[in-house]
């Protein structure tokens, strides 16, 4: 016999996937979601912020340009040496070093680099990090009661969500939505549509040299899928304008 709290959970459940009012977790619940995992590893001391002038120059262009849902970007660097950057909900990006030190010595120009980031602004636009959020809320909350009714921030299962997060890795499904997403602001904000190709394909070829970045192509495994189907993108881009799908 179900208890008040798992009828009461599974009636929003249904609500969630089937009625999605964006009401019940909304973009200020994306952004407190964000901002609670990073404030997690800004104590940790994983990460600090980045101020960089040139990068928050190529945020300002993709900001302007289109209306996004979170167009105020906060940028961090992370001690890593693989070449990455992740996004969190509510446009919180983190660079590694990894990939900031090729910036910085030109090995990664500008519009590789915006290319990456407007891959990750697609995942932020999307609600990637929001969905398997809420996925891994409910699937917890059906085992775990009525705890999980306690969805305010600052609250247990919102510690439990944003380490969720910070662990997550994204489905194939979202990497082509999110390189879709982003050649189409790319385009729209002037920069070259090929900067994330070429991105992939640098990171191909140096992964070889560089062993421990194998674990970057191994969380992309089907790069040369995506630099395929990128290339058909492209081609339509300059041909019509448009995405070819
Ligand atoms: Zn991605």
């Amino acid at each position: 016999m179900l208890g008040l709290g798992e009828l009461v959970l599974i009636g929003l459940l249904i609500l969630i996937f089937f009625v999605r009012p964006s009401g019940i977790f909304g973009p200020s619940d994306e952004k407190a979601l964000g901002s609670k995992a990073v404030e997690e590893r800004l104590e940790e001391g994983t990460i600090q912020e980045l101020d960089d002038e040139s990068i928050r120059r190529i945020l300002q262009t993709f900001s302007s340009c289109t209306v996004l849902k979170f167009p105020d970007h906060r940028l961090y660097l992370a001690e890593q040496e693989t070449p990455n950057v992740s996004a969190l909900p509510g446009g919180y990006l983190v660079i590694t070093r990894g990939l900031y030190e090729l910036y910085r010595k030109g090995e990664v120009g500008a519009d590789e680099m915006a290319g990456i980031l407007a891959h990750e602004i697609g995942h932020v636009e999307l609600g990637h990090g929001k969905s398997a959020a809420l996925r891994d809320f409910w699937s917890r909350g059906l085992k775990g009661g009525s705890d999980y009714l306690k969805l305010a921030p600052g609250s247990n299962v919102w510690f439990k969500l944003s380490k969720f997060l910070l662990e997550k890795q994204s489905s194939r499904r979202e990497e082509y939505e999110a390189d879709r997403y982003g050649l189409a602001l790319v385009y729209k904000a002037g920069y070259q549509t090929t900067g994330l190709k070429n991105f992939l394909i640098k990171i191909k070829e140096m992964s070889g040299a560089h062993p421990k970045w194998t674990a970057l192509v191994s969380t992309h495994p089907h790069l040369d899928d995506r630099i395929q189907e990128l290339d058909v993108h492209i081609e339509a881009l300059s041909e019509t304008g448009k995405l070819a799908f």
